[in-house]
Parts: structure tokens; C-alpha cells; sequence
């Protein structure tokens, strides 16, 4: 291509307010990470450089979401704010009833306890952390049914989030639709590396489920970049916009729930919706007892005026263009020094591949975890463990040994420049020439659940 051609994507925005971050130096690094015990979720946020543990709660709202705050209406019952952001789950989700709560897995639980009955079986894309938790705690059992491909962090299958429809199948023919209660489904998928699946996959599943009267409901947390990629990647999808897409993803389902701390652009929230009458009229009664009334569910009234305008600001496709495109600049720069990570390159985060980068440190002695560790000691980057950690145990009480031992870098949304992506990039790479060097953890203390967040660790 002609040099004076070439046309960079940037930002659909400008820098108004800015928060000073803290240097520091390798020795207060060291004396940090011990004390959280190697586990950066117990790090001071304040000892943090560049803050890429989660792009959970983290992004930068615009001023349009801003000055939505300051018209919070904190009436106890029937808020302003509510009917603003009913009439925006309408409009773009397409589900007529709602229901806010304070969280994504607030809206887990409620989901979880209306439709679960112990002993059922509830089938997924791979699993997510909190919802997983969710359908176990309401009885069930959590069935894994995404593609073989999304194990491989080398292959480059453009929809790594799919469902394989015959391991669906044979999972129904198994234990019987009526142990189902619904099909859970997610995408981009997170644990796979922000994988996302295609709406020709959706509808596969949807004729599937209908063909045997289960129900298909979808964690449509990161709906947005789902739609993205179908846009880039699916043929028929390319005139379409994000907006028309998202509609159309949300179609097949008979219901959502959705942490708005991802594709909302704000920093809490979450909410249940669906088009199942009944099935709102018992989140309704939930709510009241978990969250709060059924028009504030453990939210401030200003945090659902920012969702509401979240909500028209997430479908804006260069935002998204901008956001995706820091990822590949990320993953084009590991490239150059050889770093391997899982490709193709996610929605929401670069997935290091610690099982490879660490190879001499086997999965017991938590090579994500060790490598988590020493990026943020090389350069204070906070990253995170996604690997065995996460896993947690399996039911004889052994760890769980997951295929994919990965170190994620999450993408906050409107935050970092790509100056920030650079001193990155330069750090892990200097991690990654001193890997041999390197030495495992020992696990000192284990919570019961979701260790990955309080666990403690030694070096060895
Ligand atoms: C973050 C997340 C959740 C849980 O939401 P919280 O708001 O953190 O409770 C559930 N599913 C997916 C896909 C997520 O990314």
C-alpha cells in the first residue's frame, strides 16, 4: 500500500479530565507483591503503573454520562432513571421487562434460582467464573459444549465461542431435555480469550434448543464486541451496524442478564431482562429480598442514568474499532518478540500463554500465577492469573487442570494510551528474555470460593 494512503484508526474521543498514576520502583514492587501474596487481586490499587487486571468496573464514562449522574433521580420507588434505561434495554436489547441489580452476578443468582432445580444440567459455551458458581450453588451441573477449537490457544478459528451442536445433542440425549432447564450462552467468551460466536452458530443452537423445547438464554455482558466481530468476520454482516446486529443476537433469546461494568461504560450495574412474563414476575419477587425494589435493584438512581446513556454510547462502532484495535496493536507488538499468546486476538483482553512462556514450571506450581507476578515486579503492569487458580477444584478435591494456563492483560475502555500498550509490551518482553530464571509459587492460603481472588502464595 502506498505509505501516504495508509489511514491509522484512533480514538473517537478527547482527554478532558485526567488522574495521575503512581511511578514506583522495583524494590517497593517487591515488597508489594509479597505482601499481597503474589496474588496481584490483593494488590493496593495505589502500587499499580498500569492497571490491566480487569476491564470490570473500569472504564472511563464521557461527559454525557457524567452530567446523566448529576440528573440521578434517588427517589426509593419508580426513579426517573429507571424508565430511562427500561426504554434503552427495550430499544436496543429488544426485551420488554427488566429487572436492575447491583451486579452481573446479582442478575446470575435471580436467573439461576428461577430456573434451576437440583440435579439439572445447564449446558455453556465454556464456563465464566461467577455464573458457573451461580448454576452449581442453585443445583446444577455446568456441562462445557464450546467447540474443541477453543481449547487450542493456537487456532485460529474465527469463532472460537461456538457452540458444538453435537456435543449439545449428545449431552440432551444423555440425561433428557427435561433435566436442561436452558442453554446458557456467552460471548465473546472470556475464559476461551474473548472468543466470540457467530450468529450462523446462534441460530444452529437456537433450532436445536426449540426442536427440543429448551430455552436459550445468553450473558450478554459483552454483547457489543460479539457484534463486532460478527460484523468483521461473518459473511452478510458487513453493511450491518453494531446496534442492528446486537438486536438480532438478542432475538434468539428468551432472556439476558448482563453486568454493565463491560460494554455499558460504567463503573457498577447489572441487570435481568427478558420476554418470559412469568419468569419476571419471579425476578421481581427475588429482587426485593437480594437487591432492592424491582426499579432500583441495589443501584443508585445516577448509576442507571449513566447505563441508560451507556447504553447509546456502547453500539458507536468506532468506540469499538478504537477499543479492539489497542488489543491487536498489543498483540502486534508481543508478536515481534515472539511472545506466544492466544490467538485469534480477543475482544477484551491479550491471553499470555504462561503453560508455554513458563514451560520449565509445571501446572502445580501456578506458572500464570508466577508470571502475573513478576510483570508487575518488572514493570508495576497488574495483570491477571487465568489458569489453574480460577479453575478450583474438582469434586474428589484435587485442582482442576485446565488446558489453557493464561496470564490475562484486560483492556480497560477509554483509558490507556497506546504509549501505556508500549511500556507494556516492553516490560513483558523483558520478563519473557529472563524466563528460565524464573521459579514457581506454593499455595499458602485457599478461600472456599473463587479462590482466584484471596488466594496467598509463596515463592519457591
Ligand atoms: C463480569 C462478568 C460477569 C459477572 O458480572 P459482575 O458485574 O462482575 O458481577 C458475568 N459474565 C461475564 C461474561 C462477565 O464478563
Amino acid at each position: 500500500m502506498n505509505k501516504l494512503q495508509k489511514r491509522s484508526w484512533a480514538e473517537p474521543f478527547k482527554i478532558k479530565v485526567v488522574e495521575s498514576i503512581k511511578m514506583t520502583t522495583r524494590e517497593e514492587r517487591e515488597r508489594a507483591i509479597k505482601d499481597a501474596g503474589y496474588n496481584t487481586f490483593l494488590l493496593k490499587s495505589e502500587d499499580v503503573y498500569i492497571d490491566l487486571l480487569t476491564d470490570s468496573g473500569t472504564n472511563a464514562m464521557s461527559d454525557r454520562q457524567w452530567s446523566g449522574m448529576m440528573m440521578g433521580d434517588e427517589s426509593y420507588a419508580g426513579s426517573k432513571n429507571f424508565y430511562d434505561l427500561e426504554k434503552n434495554v427495550r430499544e436496543y436489547y429488544g426485551m420488554p421487562h427488566f429487572v436492575p441489580t447491583h451486579q452481573g452476578r446479582a442478575a446470575e443468582h435471580l436467573i439461576s434460582r428461577i430456573l434451576i432445580k437440583p440435579g439439572d444440567f445447564v449446558p455453556g459455551n465454556m464456563y465464566f467464573t461467577t455464573t458457573r458458581l451461580h448454576q452449581e450453588l442453585a443445583g446444577a451441573t455446568f456441562v462445557d459444549v464450546i467447540i474443541d477449537e477453543a481449547h487450542d490457544p493456537e487456532n485460529e478459528h474465527p469463532f472460537k465461542g461456538n457452540i458444538d451442536t453435537q456435543k449439545l445433542e449428545d449431552l440432551i440425549k444423555k440425561v433428557g431435555a427435561d433435566k436442561i432447564p436452558y442453554v446458557s450462552m456467552a460471548g465473546p467468551v472470556n475464559m476461551a480469550g474473548g472468543q466470540p460466536f457467530s450468529m450462523e452458530n446462534l441460530r444452529e443452537v437456537k433450532a436445536l434448543c426449540d426442536k427440543c423445547g429448551i430455552s436459550l438464554w445468553f450473558d450478554a455482558t459483552r454483547a457489543c464486541e460479539n457484534a463486532f466481530f460478527i460484523k468483521e468476520r461473518e459473511k452478510g454482516y458487513q453493511d450491518k451496524n453494531i446496534a442492528e446486529i446486537l438486536k438480532e443476537i438478542c432475538s434468539y433469546f428468551e432472556g439476558l442478564w448482563i453486568s454493565a461494568k463491560k460494554d455499558l461504560l460504567v463503573n457498577i450495574g447489572g441487570f435481568l431482562a427478558t420476554r418470559n412474563d412469568e419468569v419476571y414476575e419471579k425476578a421481581c419477587n427475588m429482587v426485593v429480598v437480594y437487591e432492592g425494589l424491582h426499579t432500583y435493584g441495589g443501584l443508585a438512581g445516577r448509576d442507571m442514568g449513566a447505563m441508560a446513556r451507556g447504553i447509546e454510547e456502547m453500539v458507536n462502532y468506532d468506540g469499538i474499532r478504537a477499543r479492539i484495535g489497542q488489543i491487536e496493536y498489543c498483540g502486534q507488538e508481543l508478536e515481534k518478540y515472539g511472545i506466544p499468546f492466544v490467538k485469534p486476538i480477543g475482544g477484551h483482553a491479550i491471553f499470555l500463554d504462561a503453560k508455554k512462556i513458563l514451560e520449565h514450571i509445571p501446572q502445580e506450581q501456578f506458572p500464570a500465577q508466577t508470571l502475573a507476578a513478576e510483570i508487575y515486579v518488572d514493570s508495576g503492569v497488574r495483570s491477571m492469573e487465568r489458569g489453574v487458580v480460577s479453575a478450583g477444584r474438582d469434586a474428589e478435591g484435587g485442582n482442576k487442570h485446565p488446558e489453557l494456563e493464561l496470564v490475562r492483560l484486560t483492556f480497560p475502555r477509554r483509558v490507556y494510551t497506546q504509549a501505556h500498550i508500549d511500556v507494556t509490551v516492553e516490560s513483558i518482553a523483558s520478563v519473557f528474555e529472563n524466563r528460565k530464571n524464573i521459579k514457581g509459587l506454593k499455595m499458602v492460603y485457599e478461600p472456599e470460593y473463587l479462590r482466584f481472588f484471596q488466594a496467598r502464595f509463596e515463592k519457591l
